[in-house]
């Protein structure tokens, strides 16, 4: 009997181009920006929770922004104002650029209902696998999900969001609570308080900052930048219902609350992503303002300029962009360290003082982390806010890090 031929098994096309994993800032504004720019690739988003988003307000300087992304993302902003305020002991000075804020709540109603099929909420990936380890040039991948559910894409990005093991020793942190209000009255502000430092300094660096929604909500967080990440909620609500009282606002409600505690890396962290990755996952964000949304910007950019749109080449663009930031690191992991090592924590206010007397460019630059040489000069010019043999003990990472001792703990009233 003659053996039938043995038939080819036809190859397992993947089920999808690309795969975002982690439906927060990064994931959504990736997903979105390539459903704009490349309606023909073939896009899913998976989420392990059962929203997007989680509970956020995410605000940026216009100058954040690349041109391009702009584009296509302002049609989704919660709020633009266009000007903004910095109050501080010894300075007041107002800032005509634009100020964005997406709010997340916002942002996943949208997504949902434009991209409905694309969106998998409730998928949490557990694991994932390349199926040609071998011939990484074909890449595709098999990632299981927390249901053992199995999907396939050609590509994966992992967008998964803070890591949240750093060595305390290693970080500060800037954290928050965050009210939205609902005033008896309107509040008869007309842009962002940004940063109102002129409160009592306790717990390090401290400041409200204020976004006026509409005549009678308003948003409210009392900020710190702290050596340690313990966060008070009960006592910090109280003081900003004391701060809105201050500001002669009259609460009628408290409509939802929000907090975040956002590392700042002092010295290099060691991380290694084994597949490309994009957003706080990358660690690639600004060590001073623990913010993502202007490197998360540009490396979305920069990967939907590329000429084609597959796994390789986007990982090749997400490696190089992470290297090219490192130098901008540096220099604010150093400014960081004169910050939390060198500056007595009620003294902290301070540098960021004598910060916001700089040109606003210098400002811009140094918020998107593209601060050039004449911005470096201008920041360690002039009569230091800090003894110099401590700012020179702080000079490189590696001299800093070996001499690295926990510095007093802040007061945590
Ligand atoms: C309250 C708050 C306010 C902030 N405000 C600002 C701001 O105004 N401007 C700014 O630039 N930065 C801000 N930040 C800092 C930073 O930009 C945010 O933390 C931002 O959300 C980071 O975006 P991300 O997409 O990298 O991570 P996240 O937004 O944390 O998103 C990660 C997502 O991945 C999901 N996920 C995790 N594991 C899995 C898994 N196994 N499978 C599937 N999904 C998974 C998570 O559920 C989450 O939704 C803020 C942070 C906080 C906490």
């Amino acid at each position: 009997m003659s053996q039938a031929p043995k038939v080819k098994k036809p190859p397992q096309f993947p089920a999808t181009d690309l795969l975002i994993i982690g439906g927060g800032l990064a994931g959504m504004a990736l997903f979105l920006g390539i459903k704009k720019n490349h309606p023909r690739l073939k896009i899913k988003l998976i989420e392990k929770e059962s929203q997007l988003g989680g509970n956020h307000t995410w605000c940026f300087h216009d100058s954040d922004l690349p041109p391009r992304v702009k584009q296509w993302l302002q049609g989704y902003f919660s709020k633009t104002w266009n000007s903004y305020e910095v109050r501080f002991p010894s300075l007041q000075r107002n800032f005509k650029s634009p100020y964005h804020a997406l709010r997340s709540f916002e942002m996943q109603s949208r997504l949902l209902s434009e991209f409905p099929e694309d969106i998998l909420t409730n998928t949490a990936m557990k694991s994932w696998r390349c199926l040609s380890p071998e011939n990484p040039s074909l890449l595709g991948y098999e990632i299981k999900t927390e249901a053992e559910k199995l999907l396939r894409s050609h590509g994966l990005i992992d967008c998964r969001g803070w890591i949240n093991q750093y060595p305390s020793e290693k970080v500060a942190f800037q954290k928050f609570v965050g009210l939205d209000l609902k005033l008896k009255k309107p509040h008869g502000l007309t842009s962002v308080i940004l940063k109102d430092a002129a409160c009592p300094q306790i717990d390090g660096y401290r400041f409200f900052y204020t976004l006026p929604w509409s005549e009678t909500e308003i948003l409210i967080e009392d900020t710190y930048y702290s050596n340690h990440s313990i966060l008070k909620e009960d006592r910090i609500e109280q003081e900003i219902l004391k701060y809105a009282q201050t500001q002669g606002f009259e609460v009628e409600s408290i409509l939802r609350r929000e907090k975040g505690c956002l590392p700042l890396f002092l010295y290099p962290q060691e991380h290694i992503g084994e597949l490309p990755e994009l957003g706080a996952k990358s660690n690639t964000f600004n060590p001073v303002t623990g913010y993502t949304s202007p490197q998360t910007f540009q490396m979305i950019d920069q990967i939907l300029s590329l000429s084609a749109l597959d796994p390789a080449s986007i990982q090749r663009c997400l490696v190089q962009q992470q290297k090219a930031f490192e130098p901008q690191a540096k220099f604010l992991r150093f400014l960081n360290r004169m910050l939390f090592n060198a500056c007595r924590p009620d003294k902290r206010f301070k540098i960021l003082q004598k910060f916001y007397t700089l040109p606003e460019p210098s400002i811009q630059r140094f918020y998107s982390g593209q601060i050039n040489f004449l911005d470096k000069v201008r920041l360690l010019s002039g009569k230091p806010p800090v003894p110099v043999f401590k700012a020179l003990m702080e000079l490189t990472d590696k001299f800093a890090s070996n001499n690295s001792k926990k510095s007093v703990p802040d007061l945590n009233l």
